[in-house]
């Protein structure tokens, strides 16, 4: 039967290329569809070491490189709180107690496989997204853009028929398979009714970028000028990122529950103001800085789908699921999503068999890594207190640098996780317990989700 492609793309976000990048080096007939014309701004600026084995697997990070973004070299989280917060044991790497309201971590403090260097990077979106979409054309991948596919009919067992709107007129493509890869925007988990809201995350955030703020003197620091800063807010489930765009510029955003921001009755300027308001150490900085973009929002963001593939259908990044911004896993899950998916891929094409079985493997390993993600991001909004104590207690950094790194996709679960799932559960059944006082509102079940 003719085929217009072995496999159709929707969407030339990280997924998308990624996946662009891998399967026109193995050989297959690929193309992709991006509604968007590029270079276009999106949200999910700082990544973590994880994604720069495949950035080397798939020949792009001398571009990377070259497009000069802020090298990141750690993160850091901190608190105007002063709270005399029990120690529970709990000690810093000099040995000393813990101290709640700040912690940090360097990237160089871990060995990872496949990452030759200590420091990954923070991403102006528009440009990093581009390189990675052109790169792909550049390994044979045909790359369409301004073309919104409407639906993916899957009645011929034989073909996928692709129909999109390019311009004002409807095009049509046969392919053996295709690959979602449409971002939040969920193309095939809404058409095949795969979608489930998180029952428990309902998070809403707001951002924009600053000129000139003065990064190294909220840093406090010399060094950590261009580390991410997680900056926790004095409201329960809320905080905000500072990350670096470029020397000048950095992007700030602010996470509280979606339920806040309803009940402020206010537009979402006043809310992020107001907002930063509780931390008046930031307040001060950004009024001395000059904001250069709108306002932009985003919410609804977390789901599952009971399905991430099926017969000639794989989902990948946040097509397939998207927990929480908390940790900057996004960019990372979507390109090692991309990764471990086409290698069942591949492998399928090689045996022309696109059936729903060909992609277990993918199945498995993103299934198991995605879980750890939510469970450590669930641990993280149950109670906050826990991930500053682990980061710093020398027991259990160097576990807990693992996760921040981006290494989830082993079989074996990181034991600082099963650590930390074990004592917040102890605090939530104990009422009497030291901590149970700094317990958030969230309540995320333990148990795996659907996916
Ligand atoms: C508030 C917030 C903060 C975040 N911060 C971070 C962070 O610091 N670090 C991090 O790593 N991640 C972060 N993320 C997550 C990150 O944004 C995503 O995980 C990442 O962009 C996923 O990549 P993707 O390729 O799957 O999807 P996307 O990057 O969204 O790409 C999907 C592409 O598909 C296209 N598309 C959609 N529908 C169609 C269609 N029907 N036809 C054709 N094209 C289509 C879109 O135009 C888009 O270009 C954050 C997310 C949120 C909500």
């Amino acid at each position: 039967m003719d085929m217009d492609f072995d496999v159709v793309i929707v969407g030339g976000g990280p997924a998308g290329s990624t996946a662009a990048s891998y399967l026109a080096q193995a050989g297959l007939s690929v193309a992709v569809f991006e509604s968007e014309t590029f270079p276009r701004p999106h949200v999910g600026e700082s990544l973590v070491p994880a994604t720069t084995p495949v950035l080397h697997e798939i020949g792009a990070m001398e571009k990377i490189e070259e497009a000069g973004f802020p090298r990141k070299y750690g993160a850091a989280w901190t608190s105007a709180e002063s709270r005399n917060v029990p120690h529970n044991g709990f000690v810093n790497p000099g040995g000393s107690n813990v101290d709640f309201r700040t912690a940090e971590v360097l990237f160089s403090e871990r060995d990872q496989d496949g990452v030759d260097r200590d420091y990954t990077f923070h991403v102006d979106r528009a440009k990093f997204d581009s390189i990675l979409l052109k790169h792909a054309e550049t390994q044979g991948a045909k790359v369409f853009t301004g073309v919104r596919v409407l639906k993916l009919d899957f009645d011929d067992p034989e073909a996928v028929r692709v129909v999109g709107r390019m311009g004002g007129r409807e095009v049509d493509f046969r392919s053996r398979l295709v690959v979602d890869a449409s971002g939040r925007q969920t193309l095939l988990g809404r058409q095949l009714k795969l979608k489930d809201s998180d029952p428990v995350f309902n998070q809403y955030a707001t951002h924009t970028w600053f000129e000139n703020l003065d990064r190294q003197e909220l840093a406090g620091r010399d060094g950590q000028a261009d580390f991410i800063f997680i900056h926790f807010l004095p409201l329960e489930d809320s905080w905000v990122w500072q990350i670096p765009i470029s020397e000048t510029v950095t992007s700030i955003g602010v996470v509280t529950q979606k339920s806040r921001f309803a009940e402020a009755k206010a537009d979402r300027e006043k809310f992020f103001w107001d907002t930063i308001a509780t931390r008046p150490d930031l307040l001060e900085a950004l009024k001395q800085s000059k904001r250069v973009k709108p306002f932009k929002s985003e919410g609804d963001y977390s789901y599952a789908m009971q399905q991430i593939c099926g017969d000639r259908f794989v989902m990948i990044g946040d097509a397939a699921r998207f927990v929480d911004p908390i940790f900057s896993s996004g960019v990372s899950i979507a390109m090692n999503g991309a990764r471990i998916a086409c290698q069942d891929i591949i492998e399928a094409h090689r045996e022309g068999d696109f059936g729903k079985d060909s992609f277990a493997t993918y199945e498995r390993l993103m299934r198991g890594g995605v879980r750890r993600w939510y469970e450590f991001i669930s641990i993280y909004y149950r109670l906050n207190i826990l991930f500053t104590a682990f980061v710093q207690d020398p027991r259990y950094r160097l576990d807990v640098l693992k996760m921040l790194q981006g290494s989830f996709y082993e079989d074996e679960e990181p034991k600082a996780l099963a650590a930390m799932r074990e004592i917040v559960e102890v605090v939530e059944n104990d009422p009497t317990h030291l901590w149970h006082p700094y317990l958030g509102t969230l309540r995320a079940p333990s148990a795996a989700p659907k996916f």
